[in-house]
């Protein structure tokens, strides 16, 4: 196919890869602080990419990606895993040091403009609806999930939430996924938009990166299990290259046409 961006299609090529591979991906992300040396739009480029990549093996066309996401408020416990007292309101990535502030959308905008969007899509007839999130917010992941279960359930179209990161389990010794700014998504966008990536922004290698600072975030810090300093130990500063980058798209890649074709063998057997 000559593309798989839907916006670049003419009538009569939809039509044709709809009747032969009726999948549509739907890329979202929130413009959000990612460190002083990686653009805003991480989350939603890279949930682009992977969701072209995705479409190149399976099929199907890309829908622009909805520059929209939501986040909340942490908890005393995870704001102390990230090093500061435990009262602070701090939403998301949106730490008191950040020079600019993200564009998260309140929740219920964000869940129902999502679900509008397939809504569409699935009344124009297409029978996979692949939600690619690049962000992992604990409100996004689940309002994802739950209007990708409500209208499959519905008998719509088959709806999946498909995430545009890894798990640890697919890294290097060292790396954990599941990070924020951290060497994972700096090689990501190393391989992706290298212009955009300014690792001299950062201090010299010789100062610690503490997330209070940066709002840099290892998965490990996510899931619980934050460094006893509360510094980044996936450090972008030595660990990140566009060849890793490149290594961590495909994986997520690889992740998402697998649920693709699952979703596909199922209609099939329609
Ligand atoms: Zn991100």
């Amino acid at each position: 196919m000559r593309t798989r961006r839907l916006e670049l299609l003419r009538p009569e090529e939809i039509v044709a890869e709809k009747q032969t591979r009726p999948v549509v991906y739907l890329p979202v992300g929130p413009l959000e602080w990612h460190g002083p040396h990686l653009p805003l739009g991480v989350d939603p480029l890279v949930a682009h990419a992977a969701a072209l990549g995705a479409a190149d093996q399976t099929g199907g066309v890309v829908v622009p990606p909805l520059y929209l996401g939501t986040d909340v408020a942490h908890s005393p416990d995870a704001l102390r895993d990230l090093g500061f007292e435990g009262d602070e309101q701090i939403v998301g990535m949106d730490f008191p040091a950040n020079s600019v502030r993200s564009l998260y959308a309140d929740e219920a905008i964000f869940a129902a403009t999502v679900r509008h969007v397939v809504d569409m899509l699935a009344e124009r007839g297409w029978r996979v609806v692949a939600l690619v999130s690049g962000h992992g917010g604990e409100n996004q992941v689940e309002a994802l999930t739950r209007i990708a279960g409500e209208i499959t359930a519905a008998g719509g179209a088959s709806v999946l939430y498909c995430r545009a990161w890894l798990d640890t389990s697919g890294l290097p010794a060292g790396h954990s996924g599941g990070g924020h700014a951290d060497a994972t998504e700096t090689s990501l966008m190393m391989h992706l938009h290298p212009e955009s990536v300014e690792l001299a922004a950062l201090p010299t290698s010789d100062e610690p990166l503490r997330n209070v600072d940066w709002a840099i975030i290892d998965g490990a810090t996510f899931e619980g299990r934050p460094d006893q300093s509360r510094t980044v130990q996936a450090d972008p500063r030595a660990l990140s290259s566009a060849a890793d980058g490149e290594a961590y798209l495909q994986a997520i890649v690889t992740g998402i046409v697998d649920q693709v074709r699952e979703a596909l063998e199922a209609i099939d057997g329609d």
